[in-house]
């Protein structure tokens, strides 16, 4: 895997190699045994020396700051959290990838008893990022514009359309629950 990474973009938490392999260099952290990308920016395998750098990202424009909007797909859900490779920053589309975490307390201003209601894998959302914790970009769906912008059925993986409040597939029939956002289905901007 490592050879692979030199010279590509990455972002903090990704696995760089091991230290059986390399010496961890500047821009890099270790924990149980693995080298991580401390900073966004391009990784170098110096495989003379065996050491793996990280350089700083020359487009800081391009990493999401809190209070900007992102777009991202659904990775997986579970009861309390969804987790979101964000792929869009605003309306710029990055050379990379960041993981965003959605906390089902952050979801809106009611109640929400399940994630399994909010988001599935697969899904398109939009989001604003509301804080950066252990190199994870917290983010939240609480505003009318924010929330599932495209649905994939459960079932079919046919892209779902809004009916009034549920989304439904024309395919199969299933209904599903999601927290859209209001402009849902009109194309992602
Ligand atoms: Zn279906």
């Amino acid at each position: 895997m490592s050879e692979r990474r030199s010279g590509l973009f990455v972002t903090p938490g990704e696995k760089l190699g091991v230290i059986e392999e390399f010496t961890p260099g500047a821009g890099t952290y270790v924990k149980n045994g693995i080298i991580y990308s401390k900073i966004v920016g391009t990784a170098l395998l110096d495989m003379l020396n065996k050491k793996v750098y990280v350089y700083p990202s020359t487009h800081p424009a391009n990493v999401p700051r809190v209070g900007s909007i992102v777009l991202g797909q659904v990775t997986s859900v579970t009861n309390k959290l969804a987790v979101i490779r964000i792929f869009k920053i605003g309306r710029r589309r990055l050379s990379g990838f960041f993981t965003g975490a959605l906390h089902i307390s952050d979801v809106s201003r009611g109640y929400v008893e399940t994630m399994y209601d909010v988001c599935k894998p697969g899904d398109i959302i939009r989001a604003r990022v509301i804080s950066l914790l252990n190199l994870t970009y917290h983010l939240s769906t609480n505003d009318k514009n924010l929330g599932v912008v495209y649905a994939f059925c459960s079932n079919c993986g046919t892209m779902l359309e809004k009916r009034k409040q549920r989304l439904s597939c024309l395919k199969c029939g299933k209904t599903e629950k999601r927290k859209v956002a209001l402009d849902y289905g009109k194309g992602i901007r």
